[in-house]
């Protein structure tokens, strides 16, 4: 089975928590709503195709939080996901 897998190379303190991951106060914790109380924000992935290798950067989008789009897979291309590392 083909497999991608995506590996996080990058990332960054939260600016919202600060890298707490918690945004409310100290009598009320919050988890933090824009990294999730991870506390880090995703500022690089690494995928890498079973078929083709690294992908170039243009072949797929990623956001913040880590969720990677592939953008030039057919559809009904079967491939399984996994992940390096997490964050
Ligand atoms: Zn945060």
């Amino acid at each position: 089975m083909r497999t991608i897998t995506i590996r996080y190379t990058a990332f960054r303190d939260c600016p919202n928590c600060e890298g707490r991951g918690d945004d409310g106060a100290s009598w009320r914790p919050v988890k933090c709503k824009r990294c999730r109380g991870k506390g880090k924000l995703v500022t690089g992935v690494e995928v890498e195709d079973s078929l083709r290798g690294v992908l170039p950067d243009s072949s797929y989008d990623f956001n913040a939080m880590g969720e990677v789009f592939l953008l030039d897979f057919d559809e009904d291309e079967e491939f399984e996901v996994r992940r390096a590392n997490t964050f």
